[in-house]
């Protein structure tokens, strides 16, 4: 009988990436039933991580959330283009030039300087539009933001604005994630001093938000009415000393098919530099992914793939295209091999593809390129594709596929 898995290769013949939306769905009810009172924020910026902001957005107000978070302006547009039309916040600086098209779409914008307060200002009376908007008030990550001293004054600015409607007020946390766990109350503190002026003065906001993933799982949200979860959407660790527990499922994993079998005899060298030499006779395989689909150059002579519940270590450099990989005997062309999963089964994880390339988790994850086709699963069968280096995409239909 044909698996999901081969009729995905049908689709994809070769490298893709498998998500599954209904462990993203579980993920997201997971974390409101830790912050009931809560409305919840699903971030989906940098393309949900690597896993698709358009079909992760989507899901992710399926799964109940109010309103989705990105970095930029543009990936706001993007999703309002794919026909998502849930309230988006934009929670960085916006760039100027790119405003006007906010407003006309219907985005949140993030106030966090007197210029970009000036400028959502002046497009919103050119445009003669509203805009909804969130005060962002720094507390401790002096990147974007007002200083708490300051936070009465621009709400006023922005009360006595008949086009500026003030729905929120947030912060964020630099160090929810760290061992150390005194940082993060002392920003709260700080907070929630900023939001009782707003409330002296009687500006009633909607939603008070403080908490990413870390935040959350830490119980860290103070008196706030909305978190923003990112990384533990996606079933992955904010960090080593926040790990996700098992109730989490990570939700994506990278696929490949073996290109080549062969034998390396004993000196044989492989790859790039000749960092790996051949002892003995050793059976290989030739994989068709690389780093420039997002497998960490670090993984090189120290990762592994999983293919058939066995682990076939990392021969020599991972190449742009292509690396080569410890075969089990009985492995043939067209194979399928697991390059990171959940880690459930032994196969590879983020967080070691993470730890192998001295970076994090985040990054692993965010680096999947556009050359990587994704196909997304509900109730364990592909139902969506989308291949965002040729722009193709479709749905897929698990009983007519086979
Ligand atoms: C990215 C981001 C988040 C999400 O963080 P996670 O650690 O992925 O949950 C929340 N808030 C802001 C402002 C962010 O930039």
């Amino acid at each position: 009988m044909m698996d999901a898995y081969d009729r995905i290769h049908q689709h994809t013949s070769g490298t893709h990436a498998v998500i599954d939306l209904d462990a993203y769905a579980r993920n997201i009810q997971t974390l409101r039933s830790l912050t009931p009172s809560c409305a919840f924020m699903a971030v989906v910026k940098a393309d949900a991580y690597g896993h698709g902001a358009a079909t992760c957005g989507q899901a992710a107000i399926d799964a109940g959330a109010t309103m989705l978070g990105v970095a930029r302006i543009s990936e706001a547009l993007y999703l309002r283009e794919r026909g998502v039309s849930a309230p988006i916040l934009v929670l960085g600086p916006p760039t100027e030039a790119s405003i006007g098209s906010a407003i006309q779409s219907n985005i949140t914008l993030a106030i966090g300087s007197e210029p970009a307060l000036s400028a959502i200002q002046a497009t919103a009376d050119r445009l003669g539009r509203d805009v909804t908007v969130h005060l962002k008030v720094d507390t401790g990550m002096r990147r974007y933001g007002f200083r708490p001293d300051e936070v009465g004054a621009i709400a006023e600015r922005v009360r006595s604005s008949s086009l500026l409607e003030l729905e929120g007020v947030f912060t964020h946390f630099s160090s929810a994630d760290d061992r150390d766990e005194s940082v993060t109350p002392d920003q709260i503190r700080l907070f929630e001093r900023a939001a009782e002026e707003l409330t002296q003065r009687g500006i009633d906001v909607r939603y008070r938000h403080v908490a990413n993933s870390a935040a959350i799982l830490r119980g860290l949200t103070g008196s706030s009415n909305m978190v923003r979860s990112g990384i533990a959407t996606y079933g992955l660790s904010p960090s080593e000393e926040v790990p996700v527990d098992r109730r989490f499922d990570p939700i994506l994993s990278i696929r490949s098919t073996v290109a080549r079998r062969f034998a390396l005899n004993p000196g044989d060298s492989v790859s790039y530099n000749r960092t790996y030499i051949a002892a003995e006779v050793v059976e290989a395989a030739d994989v068709s992914i690389g780093y420039a689909d997002g497998l960490p150059k670090g993984t090189s002579n120290a990762g592994w793939f999983l293919a058939n519940g066995q682990r076939c270590p990392i021969l020599g450099r991972v190449c742009m295209d292509q690396v080569v990989i410890e075969a089990p005997v009985d492995m043939r062309v067209g194979d399928a091999v697991i390059v990171i999963g959940s880690g459930r089964n032994g196969e590879m994880t983020f967080e070691d593809a993470g730890r192998m390339a001295g970076t994090n988790n985040y990054e692993v994850a965010t680096r999947l390129t556009a050359r990587v086709p994704r196909v997304y699963l509900r109730n364990g069968e592909p139902v969506a594709w989308e291949h965002l280096l040729t722009g193709d995409r479709g749905v897929l239909k698990a009983d007519v596929a086979g």
